[in-house]
Formats: C-alpha cells, sequence, structure tokens
C-alpha cells in the first residue's frame, strides 16, 4: 500500500502488533463509505475524479485533514471554495476551521460578508448561534473590521482626490502667473500676448481665472475677504509652501507669505506645511501612475517632479486681458 502519502496512515498501518497478520484494519467512522473509498483510491493513485470530489468534497477534506494528506487537501478546499453558497458556508466555515486551513475560512467570511442579510437567515447560522457564539462573534468581528477598512479607504480615497485638484490648481496658479492663459497674463507681459487658446487644463484654469478677476476687483478682500477670496488667498499660501524658489518665482506674495510663515512657530504655519506636504505627495504619487502608464524613462520622471515646483523669475503680479 502506498501509505506514504499519508504519514499518519503509515504509522497506524506499520505500528507493530501483538497479532501475527499482514491484514490490517484501520476503521473510518462517521464518513460515507463511498467516500471512504474515494479517499483511499486518491492514496493509490494520487487521483480523484470530479464528480467524487463535487459529492464528497466534504468528508475528504475531513479526512485528508486528519491523515494528513495535504495533496488531496488542497484539492478539497479548492472544490469547497469554488461551491460556496449561502446555505452551506457556515458549514464549510465551521469544517475550514475544524480542519486547520485559514484559506477556506478567510474564503468563506469574505462570503459571509459580502451575503449576510441571507446567511443570517439559514438554518446553518441559527445553529451557530447557539452551538458555537464564539464563532459568531468572531464573524461579526471580521464584519466591522472589513467595514471600517473599506470607508478608510474611501476616505483616502476622497482625500486624494482633492489634493490632486489642489495641485492642478497649484499647476494652473503658476501657468497664469508665469506664461498667462486665455484672459489673465502675468503681470510683466502684455495682456494681448497671454495666449488666447486654451490649455490643457483650462477647465480648472478657467475657474481660476474667473477667482483672480474677482480677487483682484473685490473690495472685501481686505478684511478675510469673501469666499472666492479666501480660494485665491489659500491657493497663493499654499503655493508659498511648496515653491522651492521664491525669490525668482512670479506667483504673486509668493516670497512674503514664505518670510511669513517661517516666522509664525504657531500652529498655523505647521497646519500648511502639511497641507503642502500632503498635496506634493498626491501630486507625486499621480506623477509615478502617470509615468508608469506611459512608460516615460526614468529621467522624464524626474523632470516632471522638478517641473512641478519650478518657478521663474520676475516681479508678482497679475495682469488681466479684457
Ligand atoms: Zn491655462
Ligand atoms: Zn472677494
Ligand atoms: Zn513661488
Amino acid at each position: 500500500m502506498k501509505a506514504s502519502v499519508s504519514p499518519v496512515l503509515e504509522n497506524v498501518i506499520y505500528r507493530p502488533t501483538k497479532r501475527r497478520s499482514s491484514e490490517k484494519i484501520v476503521p473510518i467512522l462517521g464518513v460515507p463509505c463511498d467516500a471512504v473509498s474515494a479517499f483511499v483510491d486518491f492514496i493509490y493513485s494520487s487521483r480523484c475524479t470530479e464528480e467524487e470530489m463535487e459529492k464528497y468534497n466534504v468528508h475528504l477534506l475531513a479526512l485528508a485533514h486528519v491523515y494528513s494528506v495535504p495533496q488531496l487537501k488542497q484539492r478539497c478546499v479548492e472544490s469547497l471554495r469554488q461551491r460556496l453558497t449561502i446555505d452551506n458556508v457556515v458549514d464549510v466555515l465551521q469544517l475550514s476551521r475544524l480542519c486547520n486551513s485559514p484559506e477556506l475560512s478567510l474564503r468563506c467570511m469574505k462570503f459571509v460578508h459580502r451575503q449576510f442579510k441571507a446567511v443570517e437567515q439559514t438554518e446553518g447560522w441559527r445553529f451557530l448561534q447557539h452551538h458555537d457564539p464564539w464563532l459568531e462573534l468572531d464573524i461579526l468581528q471580521f464584519i466591522d473590521l472589513s467595514e471600517s477598512r473599506k470607508k478608510r479607504t474611501k476616505r483616502q480615497r476622497e482625500e486624494q482626490k482633492l489634493y490632486l485638484q489642489l495641485s492642478e490648481a497649484m499647476d494652473c496658479l503658476e501657468h497664469i502667473c508665469t506664461e498667462g492663459c486665455t484672459s489673465v497674463g502675468p503681470h510683466d507681459a502684455d495682456p494681448t500676448e497671454a495666449r488666447k487658446e486654451p490649455c490643457g487644463k483650462f477647465a480648472t484654469c478657467q475657474g481660476l481665472q474667473t477667482l483672480i478677476r474677482h480677487f483682484a476687483a473685490c473690495g472685501k478682500r481686505v478684511s478675510g475677504g469673501c469666499h472666492g477670496c479666501r480660494s485665491v488667498w489659500q491657493l497663493l499660501r499654499l503655493h508659498s509652501a511648496v515653491c522651492d524658489q521664491p525669490d525668482s518665482c512670479k506667483v504673486p506674495l509668493c516670497r512674503q507669505l514664505k518670510l511669513r510663515s517661517q516666522q509664525e512657530k504657531r500652529k498655523d504655519g505647521a497646519r500648511w506645511r502639511l497641507l503642502a506636504r500632503k498635496v506634493a505627495s498626491a501630486r507625486a504619487m499621480s506623477s509615478l501612475s502617470q509615468a508608469k502608464l506611459r512608460r516615460r524613462r526614468p529621467e522624464e520622471v524626474l523632470e516632471m517632479f522638478s517641473r512641478s515646483s519650478r518657478a521663474r523669475g520676475g516681479a508678482r503680479s497679475f495682469k488681466l486681458g479684457k
């Protein structure tokens, strides 16, 4: 007999006995005869038909576990994984724990999480509540953890989106202050020379130009300003926190705001620096993923990074076109 497939079986069979017989009977209880015969077939041939597997996967898993037959165990796990249903998932979960298969357990947990409303109505779940409250608790904790993880990921994704929008707005601010766009140009250029074609980020750029035109005209801006003015102030502050060439930068107030922020040892300055760091990392991550997408060369990626905070020379003001 090819008992070496199963070390446990090998032990049972070759254990010395008082009887001098080559015949040895190993009792296997609580499992249908056909399942046992499929198990024995597997021990001899390392094979098992799909039909047998589908019919006896539960019993074969128990046997494979008890008699340590890892190849068979793996096949049973695979078979059960593919055949999880609302009605059998609780039973399979209990079995997976008895048979020490974390992979199958996890799969069942995820299944229960997805279909919890339906699983809760099953006979298996009611049985579990009465007989295995610890497992019930485990499942509820698993669902709770997964839910809060999902919420956290969603929040992070939304934050990331916001930082990217801010980052794009800052790109547009620099571009408006150095090259000029359709209706706002840098202070030292003739507005008629400002570009008349919409730029690549025109949706954001146009909104920002409207804000800047408002900022230049709004009477309230000195005392904190209105909502629109505050947005422009915030962008200017954020730009100055990120800008690494304030002396030659054309964005209005860049150097003054940077000096002010360095003097501020208060919480406020730290808050801006933190926001600036978050925006910079969102920008770096999106540059990286875009670089990956377009298969850029490393030099190009580096160039993109340095471009993101590069500043160009000149005085600080806007010039509005008509
Ligand atoms: Zn533009
Ligand atoms: Zn205003
Ligand atoms: Zn600057």
